[in-house]
């Protein structure tokens, strides 16, 4: 009776609608419920790997990723001077991946994802606030006094999500010490392909061309957690605190509109070996948030909604069986990324001269063989097809 009833969804960012769109493709009958009012343009520039363009062929939509992002070919980290220190090519790091990397607006991605959905699955302005378990089902509760009927529940529900924290109760988030600001300037890229990482004292810009003319930037600087700001005000402290900054980034950051500057801290959870329980798991920042410095956030939850998919259409006779079969797949793997994203992130923090003049040097020093294994690590991965016979 339970198989009947649809998977209940609770949020509809990346992740949700990307397992919206998996599940639909193996005939999973799902619902997705999104706290926000109305599905508008959030977000910022978003990197998005090869694993993530393999994830998202899985579900048919590598071609509209092609369409929205701009191809890196090169990624390069620089010194707050503009020396270069290690350049890679994708090309060199496995093949396929020259083609299969890109940077788009967030928008856009979510927008493929969403227009992907059969009609009538999302309901906005939903937001769960806890749910019921039974031997039939499941209940999800919206703030509104609604109650829907499941036969799963899966949150995507983001890095405060309601679902887990019913799971398992309040986790503090780890705070790595540094707030990221993002914005995307209304410029032509001097030069097209290239992401480029520029690294200072306890501060740091990114810099990603984004089409012809736009360019996505990101700047993190140490602060301490939670500290307020105007927005208004942001556009003036980044001049500031970059003033001098090679490659134009003080010309992005001014042509950028101020009111569209966005902040967060920068902050993760270590990882928990046990996502879900019964009939209810946990999916994307939900299940597994991470420092962005891989960017590997949107791409692991995608890669965790094809996963996701898959396990429930092989154990159509128990779906629960299914999504622990996923939790198991996907825990090593995201664990793994949470660790080296935070790892990154320590030696990008660092202020004192004699601390960065080493960094720089074991950058210069690293073999370009050894980074291209570490970037092989998080590109080759492959979820694998959807069951032939079920996909639509
Ligand atoms: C500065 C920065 C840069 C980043 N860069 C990259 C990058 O380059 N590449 C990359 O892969 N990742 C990147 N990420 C990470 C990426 O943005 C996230 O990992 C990704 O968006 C996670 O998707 P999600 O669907 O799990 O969560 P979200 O995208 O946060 O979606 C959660 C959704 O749930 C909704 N919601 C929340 N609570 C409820 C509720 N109670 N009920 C109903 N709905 C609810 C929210 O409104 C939202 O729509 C970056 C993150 C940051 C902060």
């Amino acid at each position: 009776m339970t198989q009947a009833l649809p998977v209940l969804i609770c949020g509809a960012g990346i992740g949700g609608a990307a397992l919206a769109r998996a599940l639909s493709r193996v005939g999973i009958p799902c619902r997705l419920f999104e706290r926000a009012p109305v599905l508008h343009e959030v977000g910022s520039g978003l990197g998005v790997t090869m694993n993530g363009v393999r994830a998202l062929g899985h579900i048919g939509l590598d071609e509209r990723v092609r369409e929205i992002g701009a191809p890196i070919e090169h990624a390069e980290f620089s010194s707050r001077t503009g020396r270069s220190l290690s350049r890679t090519s994708m090309r060199d790091v496995a093949p396929g991946a020259a083609e299969s990397n890109f940077v788009m607006h967030r928008a856009d991605l979510h927008g493929a994802l969403l227009d992907a959905l059969p009609g009538g699955i999302v309901s906005t302005g939903a937001e769960g606030v806890g749910f019921d378990e039974g031997s039939e089902g499941v209940i999800l509760h919206l703030k509104s006094g609604l109650e829907v009927h499941g036969s799963m529940l899966v949150g995507a529900d983001g890095l405060h999500s309601a679902v887990r924290r019913q799971l398992h109760g309040p986790e503090p988030l780890r705070y790595s010490g540094q707030t990221c600001y993002r914005g995307i300037a209304r410029m032509p890229p001097v030069i097209p392909g290239v992401l480029r990482e520029v690294q200072g004292r306890g501060r740091r810009v990114g810099i990603c061309p984004l089409d012809r003319e736009r360019i996505y930037w990101w700047a993190a600087i140490n602060a301490p957690e939670d500290s307020r700001d105007d927005p208004l005000q942001r556009r003036a402290r980044i001049l500031e605190d970059f003033a001098g900054w090679p490659f134009d980034f003080p010309e992005m950051v001014r042509r950028t509109p101020v009111d569209a500057i966005l902040r967060n801290d920068l902050v993760d959870r270590g990882p928990r070996s046990r996502w879900g329980r019964d009939r209810v798991t946990l999916l994307g920042d939900a299940a597994h948030p991470m420092l962005p410095n891989l960017g590997q956030g949107a791409c692991t939850a995608i890669e965790d909604a094809v996963v996701l998919a898959r396990c429930l259409a092989v154990h159509a006779e128990d779906r629960r069986k299914g999504l622990r079969a996923y939790e198991r797949e996907r825990e090593q793997r995201t664990s793994a990324v949470i660790r080296d994203s935070w790892i990154f992130g320590v030696a990008a923090r660092w202020e004192r001269a004699g601390a960065v003049r080493i960094r720089e040097l074991a950058l210069r020093l690293t073999p370009g063989s050894l980074q291209r294994r570490q970037m092989r690590f998080y590109m080759e991965y492959d979820t694998g097809p959807l069951p032939v016979a079920s996909v639509r």
